[in-house]
C-alpha cells in the first residue's frame, strides 16, 4: 500500500515513528494509503530544517519571494487535474467542488504575489526637527499551520502563501484523513523555486500537533478545525509564548423573510445546506422561517429538492454531493439525526436509508431535512458537520436576530429579504463574522479577510487579506536622526517633540 511521507528540507522523508493511520477512500470505504504520524523528534528535526533556511529567506527580497508565488500559481494549474482528483479521491467530496476549493485557494496566491505592496511599511518626515520615524513589517520566524480535512487545499492556501511572501519558514501539519494534496503542494513550491527547509510538511496527529505547540523554536501557530480543538490550540499555544489564530467550529443560520423570493432562497439552502456534504464550516446548517407561512412554503420547496439530490461517488460528473469523509464520521451525523427524531424535530427527509449500488461500503447518506427544531435540541445546538439541515421558526425579524446572537458560534450567517432596511439592520448588529444579504455562504475573498466571531475564532486576528499579514509578522518603528540634528548636551527628561 502507498505511504504518504513528511517533507522536510526539500525532499520526501519516510516516517521513522512505526505509528501510521489508514487514509480511506469514502466512496469504496477501502483503505487507499498509509500516512506516517511524526514522533516528536521528528518535528524538532523539521523545525531545526526551517531555522536554518530562515535567515536566507528572510533576507529575500520580497519580490524574489512573491516571483516565486506566481510561478507556483502556474504550476499548480498545470497540475490542477491531478490535485482536484487527489482531493476528491481522499476526501470525497464532488470533482466540480474540489475545482471550486482549489480556485479559492489559488486566489490567496494571487493575493500574496502582491508581497513588495502588501509589506510596505510607513515613513513619517520629521516628527521632531530634523527626527524621522518610520514602521516595517518583518517576519515572525519558523510558524506552523494545522489544517482540517474538509478543505485540504484551500485551508492550508489560506496560510502559507501569506506567511512565506512575509519572510517566514512555515511548517504544515494536514488532517491525516486526507493528507496527500500536502506533499503535492511541497513538491511544486520547489519546483517553483523555494529554498529547502522554508516549507516543511509533518505528518501526524496529537502527537505532532502538541509537539508543535510546546517547541520553543515555533513562533505562531495558525489553526483550523473544531472549536474543542480550537480552543486547545490557542490555550496551550499562547501559554507557551506563541501568537495563535485558531477557527473553530461553527452553526451557520439562513433567516428567510416574508417578503424574500422563496424560490431562491430553497435554491440558496440546497446549495449552502447540502454542498459538500455539508462538510463545509460556512454552510447554513439552520433555516430561520420568519413566520409559519414562510415555514410550511420553504419546507414544501426544499424536500422534494433534497429528495431529489443526485448522490454518487465524487468522479462522478453528475453528483451533488459525494460521501461522507469516514464511517467514524458518517456514524456521528447518523446519531444527531437519531437524536433529533428523539427530541421531537420532524424528519421531512431521512437521509439515513439511502443505499448506493455498487457503493455500498462507501460512507453515502442522502440529505436529511428536520422541521420545527427548536434551540433547545442538540441538533440546533451543535455542530453536525453533514448534510443535515433544520428548519427553526420564530414569529418575527427581532426574534430570528436573537436566535443567532444568542448561538455560541458566530462564524457566518444570511438574511434573505428584499427590504433594505432589514438587511442594513441584520449587518449592523449581528453578531457574526461573515455575512451574506441574499448570498447565503458569504466566503471573503482572498484580499478580504476570513474569520467568524465567539467560539468560531480564537486570537485577534482573521486569516488572509491584510489581517494574513499582520498575523505573520512583527511591527518594528524606527525612529532616526543623523548627527546634524542631534542637540549637545544629555537630557534626562522624558523625550518630547522639539
Ligand atoms: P479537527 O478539530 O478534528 O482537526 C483539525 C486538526 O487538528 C487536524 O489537523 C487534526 O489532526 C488536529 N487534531 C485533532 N484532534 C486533536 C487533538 N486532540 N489534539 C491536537 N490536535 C488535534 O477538525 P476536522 O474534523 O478535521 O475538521 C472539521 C472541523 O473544522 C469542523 O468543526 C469545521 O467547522 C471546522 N472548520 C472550521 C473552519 C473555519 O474557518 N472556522 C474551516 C474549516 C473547517
Amino acid at each position: 500500500m502507498r505511504t504518504i511521507n513528511h517533507f522536510i528540507g526539500g525532499k520526501e522523508v519516510a516516517g521513522t515513528s512505526g505509528r501510521t493511520s489508514d487514509v480511506f477512500n469514502p466512496a469504496t470505504g477501502e483503505a487507499q494509503a498509509k500516512v506516517h504520524l511524526a514522533t516528536a523528534q521528528e518535528v524538532d528535526a523539521a523545525v531545526k530544517n526551517a531555522q536554518g533556511a530562515f535567515p536566507g529567506w528572510a533576507n529575500t527580497p520580497p519580490l524574489t519571494r512573491a516571483r516565486i508565488m506566481f510561478k507556483f500559481k502556474q504550476l499548480a494549474e498545470d497540475n490542477a487535474d491531478q490535485i482536484v482528483a487527489m482531493i476528491t479521491a481522499e476526501h470525497g467530496k464532488v470533482l466540480s467542488d474540489a475545482r471550486g476549493e482549489f480556485t479559492r485557494g489559488l486566489e490567496v496566491i494571487e493575493f500574496a504575489c502582491g508581497a513588495p505592496q502588501l509589506l510596505k511599511g510607513e515613513f513619517c518626515e520629521n516628527v521632531g526637527t530634523n527626527v524621522d520615524s518610520w514602521s516595517v513589517r518583518q517576519p515572525l520566524g519558523v510558524v506552523a499551520g494545522i489544517t482540517p480535512f474538509n478543505f485540504p487545499a484551500m485551508v492550508p492556501m489560506w496560510m502559507f502563501p501569506t506567511a512565506l511572501v512575509a519572510g517566514n519558514c512555515f511548517i504544515l501539519k494536514p488532517s491525516e484523513r486526507d493528507p496527500s494534496v500536502s506533499i503535492m503542494v511541497a513538491d511544486l513550491l520547489k519546483k517553483a523555486g523555494l529554498p529547502d527547509g522554508v516549507f516543511n510538511v509533518v505528518q501526524g496527529d496529537k502527537v505532532a500537533v502538541d509537539a508543535l505547540l510546546t517547541h520553543p523554536g515555533i513562533e505562531a501557530i495558525s489553526f483550523v478545525g473544531s472549536t474543542p480543538i480550537a480552543e486547545y490550540i490557542y490555550t496551550t499555544g499562547t501559554a507557551h509564548g506563541k501568537r495563535v489564530q485558531a477557527l473553530g467550529g461553527a452553526k451557520n443560520h439562513m433567516i428567510i423573510m416574508p417578503d424574500a423570493d422563496m424560490d431562491q432562497a430553497a435554491d440558496a439552502l440546497m446549495g449552502a445546506g447540502y454542498g459538500s456534504a455539508g462538510e463545509r464550516c460556512m454552510a447554513i446548517s439552520v433555516a430561520v422561517a420568519v413566520g409559519d407561512k414562510v415555514g410550511d412554503t420553504i419546507v414544501d420547496k426544499l424536500s422534494p429538492r433534497v429528495r431529489g439530490m443526485k448522490v454518487a461517488p465524487g468522479t462522478d460528473p453528475e453528483a451533488e454531493m459525494g460521501p461522507l469523509v469516514t464511517k467514524q464520521h458518517y456514524e456521528k451525523v447518523k446519531g444527531y439525526i437519531d437524536a433529533g427524531v428523539k427530541e421531537g424535530a420532524k424528519l421531512v427527509v431521512d437521509g439515513r436509508t439511502l443505499k448506493l449500488q455498487g457503493y455500498e461500503n462507501g460512507y453515502f447518506m442522502g440529505g436529511s431535512l428536520f422541521d420545527h427544531v427548536t434551540p433547545e435540541m442538540k441538533i440546533y445546538k451543535e455542530e453536525i458537520f453533514g448534510p443535515v439541515l433544520s428548519v427553526v421558526r420564530v414569529p418575527d425579524y427581532a426574534s430570528a436576530v436573537k436566535l443567532i446572537n444568542d448561538h455560541e458560534y458566530g462564524n457566518g450567517t444570511a438574511i434573505f429579504t428584499r427590504d433594505g432596511d432589514a438587511a442594513r439592520d441584520f449587518t449592523s448588529r449581528i453578531k457574526v463574522g461573515m455575512v451574506g444579504v441574499n448570498v447565503p455562504i458569504p466566503v471573503p475573498m482572498a484580499f478580504n479577510s476570513f474569520g467568524g466571531w465567539k467560539r468560531s475564532l480564537f486570537g485577534d486576528h482573521h486569516m488572509h487579506g491584510m489581517e494574513g499579514i499582520r498575523f505573520f509578522t512583527k511591527l518594528k518603528t524606527i525612529t532616526g536622526r543623523w548627527p546634524t540634528g542631534i542637540r549637545s548636551g544629555a537630557e534626562f527628561v522624558m523625550p518630547t517633540m522639539k
